[in-house]
């Protein structure tokens, strides 16, 4: 989803570390190529704003749950 590739994809788990098992269970990944995970999974910035959209994403699907506990962050 960054460069329009089908070849060699994987997922990325907008929240990685201890949440990488909740951006699963949640959905939050991104289906993108192995190249541009290698690129961007370091990009603070990239991190930054994925993790601001994700939050969104996650509070819009599941009003009733709350996020900061679930993830013991707030973007
Ligand atoms: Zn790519």
């Amino acid at each position: 989803m960054i460069c329009g590739s089908t070849y060699k994809l994987t997922w990325h788990e907008i929240f990685g570390g201890k949440n990488r098992a909740n951006s699963m269970r949640y959905g939050l990944c991104l289906r993108i190529c192995l190249s541009c995970h290698k690129l961007k999974q370091n990009d603070a910035n990239f991190n930054e704003l994925w993790h601001k959209k994700g939050q969104a994403m996650f509070t819009k699907t599941y009003p009733v749950l709350d996020f900061n506990k679930i993830f013991m962050k707030n973007c």
